[in-house]
């Protein structure tokens, strides 16, 4: 047997079983052992039923004397019972509410394992478990392997499909008893190892499945054992590795090195149309930075919602623009594409360059014209949507590439885009701040800026929490704040897929409002069937605050920008993500005047008002994401398809985050400043044979 070995050579893994273990991606004996416990329990405490006492957490084994269902059968309880007797002779009773599946598994005479807390019932005047973990463990044992399951720190698996947790743990180490141990090729470096105290690689596996008599019970359920603490570090060490690696062949690649003149610079304050902030100049320092290099630029540049990204990145248009480059936007939205093409339009005609406006709903003809400009390079900056990366968009002389609210875009569009001639330089911008270590990792081969200061005069923004019920209220306040001379947002929730019938709902609204609730005033609708033209006619209005209400579906969720408009209303707000919330909420709060966010969800459960108060509580962005990859998990939160997410097998990007950190600098460390060359050359083949496909580092090595 080697790691290799199908899983159907181990006794007892015949095809059902092989097949089951398939579903959960374990195909060899490698696998199995990569297959961690997601608990431990500490079965040690092995009693007989003689000498329990009341109060105890103990484990029993015994054997079941009679079983039945009784009483409460009309109110659907089902109470399962068992009378379980040992050596002692003495009787346990074990008690399962909705316990009628039990009757189909426990039968007399059979030899359990109990594990649970005991209990003195004294109107049936015995000894109790209620709801005891138990395994049965009479069947397919072999002699000796019972001891495997008590009176020890037992691992405890997720089962699949009918496999239990004792069946894996008994495959588990039938197999580390038949593998020879020089199998076991350690591929960490020994430095690392003898640096960071970590086991070896087979004693980390070994004590993962079943840790040692001395082990701590505490560590193990918090993923820190030394055995968990190698495996997790390993497996982010070598993830790390292969970025890193990633990262330094990119640096290899041409690319455009701007100058950063003083006539460069004079244009950037003329262009300005306030000062920019400490943290502004110092990232746009970075951005130049990178710039100035021969090589791309891979950059992604973080910063919560209304911290002034734009600005930064029309300035860094300014540089590729006096180098004689044309720039490139991209935005997720229509809406924002249109947005940013009026504000580069604004800002940067006074410099006199031409910003043009590309999105899919343009005409057949509009489309050619436009291509047609950036093609000869006449327009210095494109802003588009979707459509800019379409095969036929040419740009005479693609500087850089800006793309606008990152985590809407797949990582394969990216690359789309950089396909285009010469490598352009890349700057990402996001408004989903992530830690930086989880940024590196996610986004790979992107460098991190990050914007942490708001402009000046900001005045936090006040949320509240109301219900449906209360929406009169609601109104009221919004006819206050347009009678000072403000005005409002009403968004309703959006579930991707059915963009039609939020629009159904805000349209619905949008009627409501217009005809019932505020009859005099001038309302706006915008979601997202309409033309491009339509929603730039709607925007530019409310822009104009030509209307005071602007009805909407969340196609205004990122990046529109109305200084004037104080409140932002959410309707059915416990449908949306808080990150989701927070970057509504961004919407207000970009003026001087005092901004409000109204949460309006229908009568909900203690979880969902506990996830609004998150918001009500903080308008840190950078809290509420991480609260919100705590909730939804990273998949849901980035998208999983679209995420690049490496899929780890052990460790955990938000429980082991430390463990990431401390992963990421050794592994920087060690391919920028390997001890030999031999030493890189085995990493990166070991990671081109043992990670890549995993972690989906396409191009290693
Ligand atoms: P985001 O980072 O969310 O994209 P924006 O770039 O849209 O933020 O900026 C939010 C608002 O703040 C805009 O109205 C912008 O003009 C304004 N702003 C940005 N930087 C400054 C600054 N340094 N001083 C004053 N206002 C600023
Ligand atoms: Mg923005």
């Amino acid at each position: 047997m080697d790691l290799a070995t199908p899983l159907t050579y181990i006794k007892g893994i015949g095809p059902a079983r092989a097949a089951m273990l398939q579903t959960k991606g374990l195909e060899t004996v490698e696998d199995l052992l990569g297959y961690v416990p997601f608990r431990y329990e500490d079965r040690s405490n092995v009693k007989t039923i003689g000498q329990l006492a009341p109060g105890e957490m103990a484990t029993v084994i015994a054997e079941v004397r009679a079983t039945k269902m009784s009483g409460f059968r009309r109110r659907n309880l089902g109470l399962f019972e068992a009378r379980f007797t040992d050596a002692s002779r003495a009787i346990l009773a074990g008690k399962w509410f909705h316990g009628q599946y039990l009757a189909n598994v426990l039968a007399e005479g059979m030899k359990l394992a109990l594990f649970g807390k005991v209990e003195f019932d004294s109107y049936a005047g015995e000894l109790t478990m209620l709801h005891p973990e138990f395994e049965i463990l009479s069947g397919d044992d072999e002699d000796g392997e019972a001891a495997l399951h008590v009176g020890r720190v037992v691992p405890i698996y997720e089962g699949t499909g009918k496999l239990t947790t004792r069946a894996i743990r008994t495959f588990t180490h039938r197999i580390l008893g038949a593998l020879d141990p020089a199998l076991f090729d350690d591929a960490l470096p020994r430095f690392l190892r003898d640096r960071l105290k970590l086991p070896d690689l087979r004693t980390a596996i070994r004590d993962v499945h079943f840790p040692p008599p001395d082990c701590d019970l505490r560590l193990l359920n918090a993923f820190r054992s030394p055995a968990q603490f190698r495996l997790i570090f390993e497996e982010f060490f070598w993830l790390e590795c292969g970025v890193a690696l990633k990262r330094g062949k990119a640096r290899m690649v041409p690319g455009i090195a701007f100058e950063l003149t003083d006539q460069v610079r004079e244009k950037i304050k003329a262009m300005l149309p306030f000062k920019p902030t400490g943290a502004q100049k110092r990232v746009l320092g970075e951005i130049a930075r990178d710039m100035a290099e021969p090589h791309p630029m891979n950059r992604l540049l973080q910063g919560d919602v209304g911290s002034g990204k734009t600005i930064v990145a029309a300035e860094a248009a300014v540089i590729a623009i006096e180098n004689g480059y044309q720039v490139a936007m991209l935005a997720p939205t229509e809406i924002l594409a249109a947005q940013h093409g009026i504000y580069f339009k604004q800002i940067l005609s006074k410099l006199g360059y031409v910003v043009v406006l590309l999105t899919g709903s343009f005409t057949a003809r509009e489309k050619a014209q436009l291509k047609k400009l950036a093609a000869e390079g006449l327009a210095h900056v494109v802003v588009g949507t979707h459509a800019l990366l379409e095969k036929d968009v040419e740009f005479k002389k693609l500087g850089l590439a800006i793309i606008d609210e990152q985590h809407r875009f797949g990582v394969l569009q990216r690359l789309g885009l950089l396909q285009k001639g010469v490598t352009p330089d890349v700057l990402v911008m996001t408004a989903t701040p992530i830690p930086r270590t989880l940024a590196m990792t996610l986004y790979g081969d992107l460098d991190v800026s990050v914007i942490d200061e708001l402009p000046p005069g900001r005045k936090p923004i006040v949320t509240r929490h109301t219900t449906s019920d209360r929406i009169e209220q609601v109104y009221s306040f919004v006819k206050k704040q347009i009678e000072e001379g403000r005005q409002a947002y009403v968004v309703y929730p959006v579930i991707e897929e059915s963009e039609t019938q939020a629009m159904k709902a805000a349209q619905q609204e949008y009627e409501h409002l217009s005809k019932e609730v505020f009859p005099d005033l001038a309302i706006g609708l915008m979601h997202g069937r309409l033309g491009a033209d339509e929603k730039e006619a709607v925007m530019q209005r409310f822009k104009e605050g030509r209307t005071s209400i602007l009805v909407s579906t969340t196609v205004i969720e990122v990046g529109v920008d109305v200084p004037n408009a104080s409140v932002m209303v959410v309707e059915q707000a416990e449908r949306f993500g808080l990150a989701q919330l927070h970057q509504l909420r961004g919407r207000v709060g970009r003026g001087a005047a005092q901004s409000f966010c109204i949460l309006v969800t229908e009568k909900v459960n203690e979880a969902a008002r506990e996830r609004i108060r998150t918001l009500v509580e903080s308008t840190d962005g950078f809290y509420i994401a991480e609260m919100d990859l705590k909730l939804r998990g990273p998949g849901e939160f980035f998208g999983t398809k679209q995420s690049g997410l490496p899929s780890l097998r052990m460790a955990n990007i938000l429980r082991d985050q430390e463990i990431l950190e401390i992963a990421r600098r050794e592994a920087v460390d060690f391919v920028e400043r390997p001890a030999s060359a031999e030493d890189l050359k085995r990493a990166v083949t070991y990671i081109r044979d043992h990670w890549q496909r995993r972690y989906g580092l396409v191009t290693v090595g």
